[in-house]
């Protein structure tokens, strides 16, 4: 019965969704009609092992949103990571996510304030200058979650985010970001762990319909499974993406934001 409403919410929250993709004139590089981004989060190892040679192989450029402990693990696989034209972005130093995940060893959100989270934020940008020698343009929410404190004295840490980086991604999102509208603090991530080449091609032809740029947010790479984006599923989106006809436009999250922020500054600018 609960279960039942809940279902009904969130499928009123998608058509609510749908029908503010309002038909605007933003337009994706020429031929294309949609942006994928594939990113990775917490620098697990096979991220370097697997998925780094998989994507030169492709060709693709991906986003890493490293943990400071794990990066160090791998950090020649890191260093020729961003030789190769990838992305590292920032996943904070403590990794802090709601109490109830029971997944901090520090702290949880709910006993962060502005103050603590800005300079665990700030920390994270230091600790990879230093290891891997570039500063982080683009951040993703640890479990995708935005806020410090507790009730009345919870607050959205987005404008910490959105002060020291391009684009804030989130996590287990339920649409694609929509290029003509969306706060890029807040990036939209949709899960790319555990699905099919069916069914992550459809997440791409969903967007695609939309215009929009999808986000996917993967942990392991390997064979298909929990936390795990598996490598046949990546490679049957590289190989749809391949054709010219199909306009699929994959590049990292710093870089499409890049060209989201310009196109809209400069159709602000015609107006
Ligand atoms: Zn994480």
């Amino acid at each position: 019965m609960l279960r039942d409403r809940f279902r009904a919410i969130s499928v009123l929250a998608l058509l609510s969704a749908s029908a503010l993709w309002a038909q605007g004139d933003f337009k994706w590089p020429a031929g294309k009609r949609v942006a994928v981004s594939f990113s990775f989060d917490d620098a697990r190892l096979s991220q370097v092992d697997t998925g780094l040679p998989l994507f030169d192989t492709n060709g693709v450029k991906a986003t890493f949103y490293v943990s400071l402990k794990n990066a160090e693990k791998r950090l020649d696989g890191w260093k020729r990571a961003i030789a190769h034209g990838h992305e590292i972005g920032s996943h904070s130093l403590s990794h802090a996510c709601t109490a109830n995940y029971h997944l901090s060893s520090t702290m949880a959100l709910e006993d962060f304030n502005l103050t603590t989270m800005a300079r665990d934020l700030d920390q994270a940008n230091a600790g990879i200058k230093r290891l891997l020698g570039v500063t982080p343009v683009t951040f993703a929410y640890p479990c995708g979650q935005k806020f410090v404190g507790r009730g009345l004295a919870a607050r959205s840490y987005i404008p910490l985010v959105a002060e020291r980086y391009l684009a804030g991604r989130g996590y287990l999102d339920e649409a694609p970001n929509d290029p003509k509208v969306c706060d890029l603090a807040q990036s939209m991530g949709t899960g790319g762990d555990d699905l099919t080449a069916a069914e992550m091609l459809a997440l791409v032809e969903r967007a695609a319909k939309r215009g929009g740029w999808l986000i996917l947010v993967g942990h392991e790479v390997g064979k298909k499974g929990y936390q795990v984006t598996d490598v046949a599923s990546l490679e049957a989106v590289f190989r749809y993406a391949k054709d010219p006809a199909n306009g699929v436009w994959i590049d990292t999250v710093e870089s499409v934001a890049r060209y989201v922020a310009k196109t809209r500054a400069a159709s602000t600018a015609q107006r």
